[in-house]
């Protein structure tokens, strides 16, 4: 697996609540080729280094949570 690639989840795992980020403006949920569905920070590519592509959820406290406006 290339560093950058969406984790692998449990078999049969359901697709995890990533706490902040479900209400963050900067997260993307991106889906692999069975349906699984992971968190990706969009500010991962300014910021790599404050910032994992995919953070480990839920994510409880982050400094860069900005509302989803809907
Ligand atoms: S900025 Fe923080 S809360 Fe928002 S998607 Fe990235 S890691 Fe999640």
């Amino acid at each position: 697996m290339a560093s950058g690639d969406p984790p692998e989840p449990s078999p049969g795992a359901p697709p995890p609540g990533a706490g902040l980020c479900d209400s963050c403006r900067h997260q993307q949920v991106v889906r692999n080729t069975r349906g699984s569905a992971f968190s990706l920070c969009r500010r991962s590519r300014d910021e790599p280094e404050r910032y994992p592509r995919y953070p480990r959820v839920p994510v409880l406290r982050c400094p860069g949570h900005e509302p989803l406006i809907r």
